[in-house]
C-alpha cells in the first residue's frame, strides 16, 4: 500500500466535496468496486475515468487492502498496539 491507494474515498463523499486541489484519486464505489477518479475544471468530465482493481502506483490489490483496513479497525489488538498478533 501507498500514499497512493492509502487514501481511498467514498465516491458519493468526492461528489458532494469538490475540490481544486484534487487531480487524481481513487474512488470506492462500490463494497469492492473502485475507479480512477479524476476531477476536471469542466464538470461535464469529472468522474471515474475508470474502473481499476489494482493500484496504478504501486499495485496493491485494492479489494483486499479495503478488507484489511476493515478488519484492522475492528480489531482490538491492532487498534491498540498498531499492529496484530
Ligand atoms: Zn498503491
Amino acid at each position: 500500500m501507498c500514499d497512493f491507494c492509502d487514501n481511498i474515498k467514498d465516491v458519493e463523499y468526492i461528489r458532494k466535496h469538490p475540490s481544486w486541489e484534487r487531480v487524481t484519486e481513487i474512488a470506492q464505489t462500490g463494497e469492492n468496486t473502485f475507479g480512477l477518479w479524476v476531477e476536471c475544471e469542466d464538470y461535464y468530465y469529472s468522474g471515474i475515468a475508470m474502473k481499476i482493481n489494482f493500484c496504478p502506483i504501486c499495485g496493491a490489490n485494492l479489494a483486499q487492502e479495503a478488507l484489511l483496513k476493515k478488519e484492522r479497525a475492528n480489531n482490538p489488538y491492532y487498534q491498540k498496539y498498531g499492529f496484530d498478533f
